[in-house]
C-alpha cells in the first residue's frame, strides 16, 4: 500500500486524452464515433475522488437505430458468411491486442470503476482469455446426425440469431462485455452493447479497438446511455433477435417484459447472496481468506461474492478471529495506488451499504472487525466490515448488498446448514470448506446454486459454465455452453428416396 494515499494531490491521469476519446464521447457505430442529435449528454466521475473523467452523450433512439441497422447489415453482408476459421482469427488477434494495451486499459477500468489496478489487470487478463477461447471455439461448433427412416437423412445444425443485445453493469464491464461478445461474435452474430452510464468507457474503448484488430465496422456497435430509454429502445428493437443481460433481478424483469413484445430469448445473469458453508474439519484460514476475498473484489461489488459465510458452532470463534484479523488489515484508497479495498462506485451504492450496516445493528448484529478507516477526504469508500450475531431473516442475510459487508452465521448440523444456505431467491454460487470427501459432494448435491466451489472460493477461468439458478438468472455464460445460447438449433430431413 502506498503510504501517501490520502496525503496530498496525486498526479492525474486522464483517460480521454491517453485513449484519444473525443469530447463529449459518442455512440461508437460502424467503426467512428457518433453523437446523437439531441446532444444530451452525462458526466463520467472517478468514484474514488469524484473529478469528472469524460462526458458521454446518451445514444437516443435515432443512434438506437442507427447502430441495430448497421449490426443487421454487418450480419446480414459479412460477419455470418465469413469462414469460421477466418472469425477466429480476427478474435484471436483481439485477444493479442488486449494483452499489448493492458496497462492502459487496466489504467482507464480503475478509473471507470475504482477498482484497484491489480484487480483491472486481472480483469483485463481476463477479456483476453475470452478472445482466446472463443477464437478456438468458432470452427469447432456442429450438430448431430439424427436417427430417422431408412429413407430419410436428419441432422442439425447450429444457426447464429442475428443482432445481440448485450447490457452490462458497471462492477467489472470489461470483462463482461468481453465474455459476452466474445462468443456471441464466434458463432456469427453481431452485437449491439449498452454499458452502465456509470462506468461505460471501457466498452467504448474496447470496441474501437476490435475494429482496430480487422472486426469489421458495426459487428460491435456501442451505445452508451440511461437503462431506462438506450436501454429499453435496444432491448426492445425488432431487429434484436437475442439478448444478454447482466444486472440486478429488478431490471432483469424490466428486461424480460420488453423482450416479450417480440418473443426475444434471453440470457440473464443476476445477482446472488452466495453462501459458503466452513465445516469443523476444514482449514479455517482457507476458509476465512475467501471469506475476506469477498469483501476485496470490486469492494464486494461482486455478484458471486460469498457474502454469507455459514459456519459450525464448535469453530464460530476461531474463525472469526482469523477472518477478523484479515479484514482489520485491508487497506483502502484511489484504485491507481493498489490497495486491498477501492471506492464504491457512485454515492447511491456508498448510502445504500451504510443503511445495511445501520439496519443490521439495529437489529443486533454486532461488528466484530473493521479495515483501516480511509483518510481520502472526497470518494465513495465504505470500510469493509464483518457482522456477527446475524441471523437469517436480517436483510444483510438475505439481500444482495453489493458492498464490503461480510455476514457471519453460525449452524449445528449439516441439514441445517443446507436449509440456511438454500433458504434465498438467489442461487448464483455456494462455497464448501471441509476436509470431508463426503460432506463435500453431499453439499455440492444439494446446493441450489449454478456454481459450487469447494475448498477454495473463488475459482473460475473462462472454460467454466457460469449463471444461476432460481432468481440469479436464465442459461449460462462462459464455456462452450455459452455458445448453445448464442445460437439456435435448425433441424434438417432429407428424402433421400428423391420423395
Ligand atoms: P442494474 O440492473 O441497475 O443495471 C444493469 C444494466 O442495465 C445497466 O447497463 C443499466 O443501465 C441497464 N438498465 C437499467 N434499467 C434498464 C431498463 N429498464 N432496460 C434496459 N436496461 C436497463 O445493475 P447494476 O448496474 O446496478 O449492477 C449490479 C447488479 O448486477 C447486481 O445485482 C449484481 O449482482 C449484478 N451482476 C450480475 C453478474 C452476473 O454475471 N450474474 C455480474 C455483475 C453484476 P444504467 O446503469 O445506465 O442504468
Amino acid at each position: 500500500m502506498n503510504e501517501e494515499v490520502g496525503k496530498g494531490p496525486r498526479p492525474r491521469w486522464d483517460p480521454c486524452e491517453v485513449l484519444e476519446l473525443p469530447h463529449p464521447v459518442g455512440a461508437y457505430i460502424d467503426g467512428r464515433w457518433v453523437l446523437p442529435r439531441t446532444n444530451e449528454t452525462f458526466r463520467v466521475e472517478d468514484p474514488a475522488d469524484l473529478c469528472e473523467i469524460a462526458v458521454v452523450t446518451a445514444a437516443d433512439d435515432t443512434v438506437v437505430e442507427y447502430a441495430v441497422e448497421s449490426a443487421q447489415t454487418a450480419f446480414r453482408s459479412k460477419w455470418a458468411s465469413i469462414s469460421p476459421r477466418a472469425r477466429g482469427q480476427v478474435l484471436a488477434g483481439i485477444a493479442i491486442e488486449i494483452r499489448r494495451q493492458a496497462e492502459v486499459l487496466s489504467y482507464l477500468e480503475t478509473m471507470d470503476t475504482g477498482k484497484p489496478v491489480s484487480q483491472a489487470r486481472s480483469d483485463v487478463e481476463t477479456s483476453a482469455q475470452y478472445f482466446d477461447y472463443y477464437a478456438g471455439a468458432a470452427d469447432k461448433i456442429t450438430g448431430d446426425t439424427l436417427p430417422e427412416a431408412e429413407e430419410l437423412v436428419a441432422y442439425s445444425v447450429r444457426e447464429p440469431y442475428g443482432v445481440v443485445a448485450h447490457i452490462t453493469p458497471w462492477n467489472s464491464p470489461m470483462s463482461q462485455m468481453c465474455r459476452g461478445v466474445a462468443a456471441c461474435l464466434a458463432v456469427g452474430n453481431t452485437a449491439v452493447v449498452k454499458p452502465s452510464e456509470l462506468a461505460p468507457l471501457s466498452t467504448l474503448v474496447m470496441a474501437r479497438l476490435f475494429v482496430q484488430c480487422g472486426l469489421p465496422p458495426g459487428v460491435c456497435n456501442v451505445v452508451p446511455g440511461l437503462g431506462p430509454t438506450t436501454g429499453q429502445a435496444v432491448v426492445s428493437h425488432p431487429l434484436v433477435r437475442h439478448v444478454t443481460f447482466t444486472g440486478s433481478i429488478a431490471t432483469g424483469q424490466e428486461v424480460l417484459r420488453a423482450a416479450a413484445t417480440n418473443i426475444t430469448p434471453c440470457t440473464l445473469e443476476l445477482g446472488g447472496k452466495s453462501p459458503t458453508i466452513v465445516m469443523a474439519d476444514a482449514n479455517l484460514r482457507a476458509a476465512a481468506h475467501a471469506g475476506a476475498m469477498a469483501v476485496v473484489r470490486n469492494s464486494g461489488q461482486s455478484c458471486m461474492a460469498t457474502t454469507r459465510m455459514l459456519v459450525e458452532r464448535p469453530v464460530l470463534e476461531e474463525f472469526v478471529a482469523h477472518l477478523g484479523a484479515e479484514v482489520a488489515g485491508l487497506t483502502m484508497g484511489h484504485g491507481l495506488d493498489d490497495p486491498d479495498l477501492g471506492p464504491l462506485v457512485s454515492a447511491g451504492q456508498r448510502l445504500r451499504v451504510l443503511e445495511y450496516l445501520r439496519s443490521a445493528e439495529r437489529a443486533g448484529a454486532r461488528v466484530a472487525a473493521r479495515s483501516v478507516k480511509v483518510t481520502l477526504p472526497l470518494g465513495h469508500f465504505v470500510e469493509a466490515a464483518v457482522l456477527v450475531d446475524v441471523t437469517s431473516d436480517m436483510p444483510v442475510a438475505r439481500e444482495e448488498i453489493f458492498g464490503p459487508v461480510q455476514a457471519v452465521l453460525c449452524f449445528d448440523s449439516l441439514e441445517e446448514a443446507v436449509t440456511l444456505a438454500n433458504d434465498s431467491e438467489y442461487g448464483l454460487s455456494a462455497g464448501v470448506f471441509t476436509t470431508s470427501l463426503s460432506a463435500a459432494h453431499y453439499l455440492a448435491k444439494r446446493l441450489e446454486a449454478g456454481q459450487v466451489h469447494v475448498n477454495r472460493y473463488q475459482v473460475g477461468g473462462v472454460a467454466l459454465p457460469f449463471g444461476g439458478y432460481k432468481q440469479s438468472g436464465i442459461g449460462r455464460e462462459k464455456g462452450l455452453e455459452a455458445l448453445h445460447h448464442y445460437t439456435q438449433l435448425k433441424t434438417v430431413v432429407v428424402a433421400v428416396d428423391g420423395g
